[in-house]
């Protein structure tokens, strides 16, 4: 973060406005604030609209705040998001200044209910930021998940490999920057020679260098979002921003929250077969993949799932 972003930070922080809306002091606490993540990443939340009252205002659709007791109110969201009754969360709104590396950019952009405005390094020239994981994120290829991630590398390996890593990067940023022939401070480096278009020297820039966006989205488009990216089999490097979220998530709309994690992140649809194998089990018999007719794929899962509960 440069001196200037910081100090644009505060001056925002500073300023206040008196309005009739709802505003959620929880909220207003960490608005513009980054939060870290990664080595170079952060989310900052910008702005939100509407709070837990909005939702279920939305869903009575009443002339008030919507409320009744607060007991109600949480019964109410529990039945909506329970019954899949998604309308009145998109009444509430967040909009968030994300920065992250250009790998998890491409996962994040395939989510395609948000309103993105991502960073222009056809316009603007790129930071010399690239993301190298923490030795403890350096594992081998599962064998069993092949999106998946094993054990650690050994102390040695995990070395080599963050040597290569920073080398390519910092190669990669010295031949963008001679691409441009422009250094650090915007000074031409070699008069002699042209400058290469901002669109094409960015082109040889690895993944892992940092982009940046402004990134807006409705609350059940979040909560579809945060389903994938905060559960276990989401790559790690997007799983830390969604899981950032969820405390970003839960300061908001604390009741929404809390049933999220009850009928969605925490929470599994069972399969007809599935259902079938509980009945059999609860009846004492001994159920196999073969007595309820799943694949082993299937079968590994389930089991998982019964294991964890
Ligand atoms: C663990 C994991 C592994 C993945 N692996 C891969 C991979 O190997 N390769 C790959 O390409 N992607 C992969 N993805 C991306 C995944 O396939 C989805 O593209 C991504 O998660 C976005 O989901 P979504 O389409 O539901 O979300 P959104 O784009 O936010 O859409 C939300 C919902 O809106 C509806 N919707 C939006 N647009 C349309 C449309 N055009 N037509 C119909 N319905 C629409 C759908 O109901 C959708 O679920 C992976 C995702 C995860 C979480």
């Amino acid at each position: 973060m440069t001196l200037n972003a910081s100090q644009e930070i505060s001056l925002l922080r500073e300023t206040k406005y008196e309005t009739r809306r709802p505003t959620v002091p929880a909220m207003e606490e960490i608005l513009y604030e980054p939060i870290p993540l990664l080595d170079h990443g952060f989310i900052r939340v910008i702005d939100y609209m509407g709070d837990d009252s909005a939702v279920v205002q939305a869903a009575r659709v009443s002339y008030g705040k919507g409320t009744k007791q607060i007991n109600e109110d949480k019964g109410l969201i529990n039945y909506l998001l329970r019954h899949f009754h998604t309308t009145p969360f998109e009444m509430c709104e967040i909009k968030f200044h994300l920065k992250m590396p250009i790998f998890v950019a491409r996962q994040w952009l395939r989510h395609r209910t948000a309103s993105v405005n991502e960073y222009s390094a056809r316009y603007s020239i790129l930071d010399r930021e690239f993301y190298v994981p923490e030795p403890d994120q350096l594992a081998i290829q599962s064998k069993t998940n092949r999106q998946g991630r094993a054990e650690t590398l050994n102390p040695f390996q995990a070395h080599e490999v963050l040597q290569i890593l920073k080398e390519d990067a910092t190669k990669a940023y010295d031949h963008y920057q001679q691409f441009l022939n422009q250094d650090m401070d915007g000074q031409v480096i070699d008069p002699e020679k042209p400058g290469i278009a901002r669109e094409l020297a960015r082109i040889n820039l690895p993944v892992n260098y940092y982009t940046q966006m402004y990134w807006k989205i409705n609350l059940h488009n979040w909560m579809h979002f945060l389903r994938l990216r905060a559960d276990e089999h989401a790559q790690y490097e997007i799983r830390v921003y969604a899981q950032a979220m969820l405390d970003v998530f839960q300061r908001w709309v604390p009741f929404t929250y809390q049933a999220f994690c009850d009928y969605r992140l925490n929470s599994m649809n069972l399969s007809a077969k599935a259902l079938q194998a509980i009945k059999l089990m609860l009846k004492g018999e001994t159920v196999t993949a073969e007595t309820v007719g799943m694949s082993p794929g299937e079968w590994r899962e389930f089991q998982g799932v019964l294991a964890a509960s």
